[in-house]
């Protein structure tokens, strides 16, 4: 594994030692800021590393900076353009995780988001899982409410709602589960800490839409377009109550991170006969397939950084 060497910060591409900030900066003392969870994988036959479907998530970004007052002065054309250079710099030929980052880096006392002493920022790291996505998880339901949309923009990604996150996977360590899944202020299934939460029911996949205070997920987006067209499967958003979990057939956590990680059991009790289940295991490989862009129908997803002109 390469320790990446380059970073952007600043309005240009650093190394990665001289990419800092102040210990006054906003984004430290308030939590000011959004980002996003890119994952660029290595596909040895092709010789070839590929971003998946970066497009959304500087899109994505986007929108977390329009809800968020937080000025980016670039295209998603251009951040496309600057996250391949990134990887090209990094002569990464590994599966990454690219981290873009928008902040207030004004040292000004007081979280207001007015001033326009905005910085970007880019990292490269490599990553395989993030969960374990071979086991088969233990989750639980956190005794902690995701934020709702009204408190913290919750289909946006600011950095500040990650102490909610945080909170709610410490508590699910800290009781011997390997991740929560957090309800809504109403008791909805709303995520997990880091990933979308999906159901198998009589063959069908159900997953709650983003309207129950969650991130507006590019990996849920990808499953729900693959599944019925790929695996004939009905996949729908829709509202999850909480005993729904326990009666379901199978469930797996999905992510940028997570990519698929199966779930087996969840409030000491076994997702169906607590073994992985069918569909969850066809969907995890049609997914690795999609992801390293061994699948052509899908390959517009997947950004080569080598071969680009
Ligand atoms: N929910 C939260 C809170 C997350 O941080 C993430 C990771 N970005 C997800 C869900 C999964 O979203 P995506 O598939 O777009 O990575």
């Amino acid at each position: 594994m390469s320790q990446p060497e380059v970073a952007f910060l600043g309005g240009e591409f650093c190394p990665v030692a001289d990419a800092r900030i102040s210990i006054r900066s906003r984004a430290l003392n308030y939590g000011l800021g959004c980002f996003e969870g890119i994952r660029g994988y290595w596909n040895s036959n092709d010789r070839e590393l590929y971003v998946f479907r970066p497009e959304e998530h500087f899109q994505r970004l986007q929108d977390s900076c329009k809800t968020l007052h937080l000025q980016l002065p670039y295209s998603v054309d251009d951040l496309v353009r600057m996250t391949i250079e990134l990887c090209r710099r990094n002569s990464h030929r590994e599966d990454i995780y690219i981290r873009p980052i928008v902040f207030n880096n004004s040292e000004a006392l007081s979280p207001m988001l007015t001033e326009e002493s905005n910085e970007f920022a880019m990292y490269t790291l490599p990553l395989q899982d993030y969960l374990d996505t071979s086991k088969g998880l233990r989750v639980c339901v956190s005794s902690w409410r995701r934020v709702s949309d009204n408190m913290i923009p919750a289909r946006a990604k600011p950095t500040g709602a990650y102490l909610n996150s945080a909170l709610a996977r410490y508590e699910a360590e800290a009781n011997g589960y390997d991740e929560a899944i957090l309800l809504t202020q109403s008791g909805y299934v709303s995520e997990a800490s880091a990933e979308h939460v999906f159901l198998v029911r009589d063959g069908g996949l159900i997953t709650p839409g983003a309207q129950e205070d969650n991130l507006e997920g590019i990996t849920r987006r990808t499953i729900l377009e693959i599944a019925p067209a790929e695996l004939g499967r009905e996949a729908v958003a829709r509202r999850i109550n909480r005993t729904e979990l326990y009666v379901a057939d199978e469930a797996f956590l999905c992510g940028t991170g997570a990519q698929i990680a199966p779930v087996v059991e969840i409030d000491c009790r076994p997702v169906g006969d607590g073994k992985i289940g069918p569909v969850t295991r066809e969907l995890q490989e049609l997914y690795f397939n999609v992801i390293r862009a061994n699948v052509p129908k899908y390959s517009h997803w997947c950004r080569p950084v080598y071969s680009e002109k």
